[in-house]
């Protein structure tokens, strides 16, 4: 009897060791709309709208959260991501730096579209002044499908954003029992729920029922030690991409700029290529005091400084492993501060 008492006694210590976060933690969840609030006439249908249903809504999908943390939602927007847009941008991180400076808030967390959840959380990683957890979360099922993957998304966030080991680790996205890093993170499949990859640097943890095991911090400077601030920020600058391939027209280049671009990325082939047209188009964009940044139009690896290209020559800039969204999210912040090319470049080795 005594060793079964013992046996029990150590059992739920190790559940206490290995269980979910306490319930003391006080999380804001700020809903911004996408599939995970999205809704269809059925269960199995592929079709949906994105950006359907309230945060009250999708928090009562998930009662089991009150065992994780002291929970309160607000609703940023309700779009499809494919929406976001700058405007949201600034309100959202202006609300999250608010949330995030009050002593009464340990954790923020913030639902959003698969579709751009990795601008946004990038994002935030450059503009969020503190290390208490801020974590995106998605789904790639509406909320009223057959095994909809929201409510466990948002679990997991939840006890991401309670969790103290979470902090200083920059914005984080927790989906499907992954907890990626902002820069790493990219959507690799239009309906997979298992869409997104760290291709470069692979996963900060995992989540698996709100246990919580991380494996490895983000290393390029971020949120506190980010040099970047919206303070006075009422807009910023347009930047846009070019999607590199054969034959490609120069003149959407030359539209760009005429049309006020101040910053392009060029989604570029290979290692940032593109074809000799675009490079004319290239130089005279950087002559007129346009900043152009050469990424990949390829899912993975790092586009390099006068590798094939040469940047010394062209003006121009290589995004290292930043996609092309995320070096477009760089270039916006980085022409708050400069047009020089050379200290943008800088800024891309950096950040
Ligand atoms: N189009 C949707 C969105 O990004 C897709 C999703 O959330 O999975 O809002």
């Amino acid at each position: 009897m005594k060793t079964k008492g013992l046996l029990i006694a150590a059992a739920l210590s190790a559940m206490a060791l290995a269980g979910p976060v306490k319930a003391e933690q006080n999380i804001s969840i700020l809903a911004t709309g996408g599939t995970i609030a999205g809704s269809a006439e059925t269960q199995t249908q592929a079709g949906y709208t994105s950006g359907q249903v309230g945060v009250e809504t999708l928090l009562a999908a998930v009662p089991q959260l009150k065992d994780l943390a002291n929970v309160s939602g607000e609703q940023v927007a309700n779009v499809g991501s494919q929406d976001m847009s700058d405007e949201i941008w600034l309100q959202l991180a202006a609300r999250v730096n608010e949330l995030a400076a009050s002593r009464k808030v340990d954790g923020i967390v913030i639902t959003h579209g698969t579709d751009t959840i990795e601008e946004t959380a990038y994002f935030l990683h450059l503009v969020v002044d503190s290390d208490k957890p801020v974590v995106l979360t998605a789904a790639m099922r509406p909320s009223t499908a057959l095994s909809a993957d929201g409510p466990l998304n948002i679990y997991n966030a939840v006890a991401v954003a309670a969790d103290e080991d979470a902090s200083g680790r920059g914005v984080l996205v927790v989906v499907n029992d992954d907890i990626h890093g902002a820069r790493a993170l990219t959507k690799t499949n239009p309906t997979d729920v298992q869409t997104f990859q760290s291709p470069e640097h692979g996963l900060i943890g995992t989540s698996l029922y709100g246990v919580n095991t991380f494996f490895r911090t983000p290393y390029r400077a971020h949120t506190e030690d980010s040099e970047f601030s919206l303070k006075g920020v009422k807009a910023l600058p347009r930047v846009d991409v070019m999607y590199m391939h054969a034959s490609f027209s120069p003149d959407l280049i030359d539209s760009a700029v005429a049309n006020g671009a101040r910053g392009l990325v060029i989604a570029g082939v290979g290692n940032g290529n593109m074809t000799a047209a675009a490079q004319e188009a290239v130089r005279r964009a950087v002559k007129s005091g346009v900043v152009v940044v050469r990424s990949s139009r390829v899912y993975s690896g790092s586009t390099g400084r006068n590798v094939e290209a040469n940047d010394d020559e062209l003006g121009t800039v290589a995004s290292g492993e930043l996609n092309p969204a995320k070096a477009r999210v760089l270039l916006k912040l980085a022409l708050l501060k400069t047009s020089d090319a050379g200290e943008i470049q800088e800024l891309f080795y950096q950040y």
